[in-house]
C-alpha cells in the first residue's frame, strides 16, 4: 500500500510511523518543518482528567495516555515524555471539550471511579512537594495531584518517530505544501504540491491540523472547524525548583528544560488576538508572568524571553474527527484538540483501520460523517 501523510505535527509523524511500520510505502508531505505547527506552541499535558465532558472522549484520551507508554517502550533513548506529577486546584478553566473543574470533588470522585490515577492533595502535601508555592493564592482551595500525569516535547517527540521511521521503515520525508487532492470519480489518487509536482497514493491521510481544510480544498471534504488562539510564555531560565506542572486558576505553567518555565491561561487567550504579534511584551504574556510571579514569588526578577501563539485545530462541536469523509474514497483526515495526548493512539488506531480493515471502537463517536448530512 502507498500511503501519503500531509502534515508532520505530533499527529501526522504518529499516523506515518505507524503506517510505515506496519509496511506501508509512506510519503510524508510537510510544507515547514517537523512539529512547526500547533504542536510546537504547546501546554502539552498528556491527559484525560480534563476531558470528562464525554465518557467516550475521556476513553480515548485514555487511551492517548496509555500509547504514550507504549511507544516510549520501542525507542530506548526516547527523553520527550516528562512524568513529574500535575498538581490542580479549585477554579481552573476548562479546557475545549473539558470539564469546568469547578466541583474538585466530584471531579476526584468521577475520575478515581474510572480509574484515573489522582488524589487529594493536603496542604501540608503540597508543601512538602513544592515548597516555593505561595501558599495564599492556593488558600483554602481542594488540591488533586495526578502523580502519573506529565507533559510530552512534541517536537521532539516528531522528530524521533519520524526519524526511526526512517531509518526502520525506508519512511520518506517531503518538503513542500500540498495545494490540492487528486480526485477523479469519487476516488482520491493524491495530492498536488505547489510547485505543481504531483504525488500518488492509494490513501491520503491528511494530518495537516488547523490547515487540513486548506489541503481538503473542496467544501464537500471539509470539517467544520472551531479554531481557538492560544498564546504561551516562556521565562528566562530561573534557578528555582518547581518540578511539577500547576493547572490553577491563575496561571497554568510547568517547567520546559534549562530552567524556564511555560505559562499559559485559558481565560487569558480569549484575549489574545491571533494576528498580533508574539514579543514578551505582548500584554497576556505579562499579564501570565505577573500571575506565575504570584503562584512563585521566587521567580522575582526573571522576566518573559520568547511568546508563541497558535490556532488550536478544534472541530466545531470540539471533539476529534477521525476517519473518511462520506463520497471520497482513499482519504482519511484526522483533525483534533489535545493532538499531544492522542497523537500516539490515533498513529496506531488510523493504521489499524487502514492497513488492516480493523474498525477501531474507541473513533466510532468522532467520525468525520457527523458533520455530513
Ligand atoms: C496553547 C495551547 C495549549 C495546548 N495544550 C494542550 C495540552 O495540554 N494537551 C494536549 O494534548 N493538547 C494541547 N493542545 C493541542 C495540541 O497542541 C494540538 O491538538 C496538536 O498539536 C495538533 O497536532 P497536529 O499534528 O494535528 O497539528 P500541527 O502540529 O499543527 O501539525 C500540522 C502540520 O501540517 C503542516 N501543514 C499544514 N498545511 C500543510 C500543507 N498544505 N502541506 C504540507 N504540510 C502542511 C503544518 O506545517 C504542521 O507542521 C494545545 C494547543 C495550544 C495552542
Amino acid at each position: 500500500m502507498k500511503a501519503i501523510v500531509v502534515g508532520a505535527g505530533i499527529v501526522g509523524s504518529s499516523v506515518a510511523y505507524r503506517l510505515a511500520q506496519a509496511g506501508a510505502s509512506v510519503t510524508l508531505i510537510e510544507e515547514r518543518r517537523v512539529g512547526g505547527g500547533t504542536s510546537g506552541v504547546s501546554f502539552a499535558w498528556v491527559n484525560a482528567c480534563e476531558k470528562l465532558t464525554s465518557k467516550p472522549y475521556y476513553d480515548l484520551n485514555f487511551a492517548g495516555r496509555e500509547a504514550h507508554a507504549q511507544i516510549l517502550e520501542e525507542f530506548s533513548d526516547a527523553n520527550w515524555y516528562h512524568r513529574p506529577g500535575v498538581i490542580q486546584w479549585q477554579g481552573a478553566q476548562p479546557e475545549a471539550g473539558g470539564t469546568d473543574g469547578s466541583d474538585p470533588f466530584q471531579k476526584l470522585k468521577l475520575l478515581q471511579e474510572w480509574g484515573y490515577p489522582a488524589e487529594s492533595l493536603s496542604h501540608d502535601d503540597l508543601r512538602k512537594l513544592e515548597p516555593e508555592l505561595n501558599p495564599d493564592v492556593v488558600g483554602n482551595a481542594s488540591v488533586i495531584f495526578y502523580p502519573n500525569d506529565g507533559w510530552c516535547d512534541a517536537v521532539v517527540y516528531a522528530g524521533s518517530v519520524i526519524g526511526g521511521a526512517i531509518e526502520r521503515y525506508g519512511l520518506t520525508l517531503v518538503t513542500g505544501k500540498v495545494v490540492g487532492l487528486q480526485v477523479h470519480r469519487g476516488r482520491c489518487e493524491g495530492v498536488t504540491l505547489h510547485d505543481g509536482t504531483t504525488h500518488q497514493a492509494d490513501i491520503v491521510v491528511n494530518c495537516s491540523g488547523r490547515w487540513s481544510n486548506d489541503v481538503a480544498e473542496k467544501s464537500a471534504y471539509q470539517i467544520p472547524l472551531a479554531p481557538t488562539v492560544g498564546l504561551i510564555a516562556y521565562t528566562q531560565a530561573a534557578g528555582v525548583k518547581l518540578k511539577r506542572a500547576l493547572r490553577t486558576p491563575l496561571v497554568n505553567m510547568r517547567p520546559d528544560g534549562g530552567g524556564r518555565f511555560m505559562l499559559r491561561s485559558n481565560e487569558l487567550d480569549k484575549l489574545v488576538a491571533a494576528e498580533s504579534n508574539a514579543v514578551p511584551l505582548h500584554p497576556q504574556a505579562q499579564d501570565l508572568l505577573r500571575r506565575a510571579k504570584q503562584v512563585l514569588p521566587v521567580l522575582g526578577p526573571i522576566e518573559v524571553e520568547a511568546v508563541r501563539i497558535a490556532i488550536r485545530p478544534v472541530p466545531r462541536d470540539s471533539y476529534s474527527a477521525v476517519g473518511p469523509v462520506p463520497d471520497l474514497s482513499g482519504y482519511y483526515v484526522v483533525v483534533t484538540h489535545s493532538g499531544v495526548t492522542l497523537g500516539p493512539f490515533l498513529g496506531q488506531a488510523v493504521t489499524d483501520e487502514i492497513v488492516h480493515g480493523t474498525k477501531r471502537p474507541e473513533l466510532s463517536e468522532f467520525r468525520p460523517s457527523r458533520f455530513f448530512n
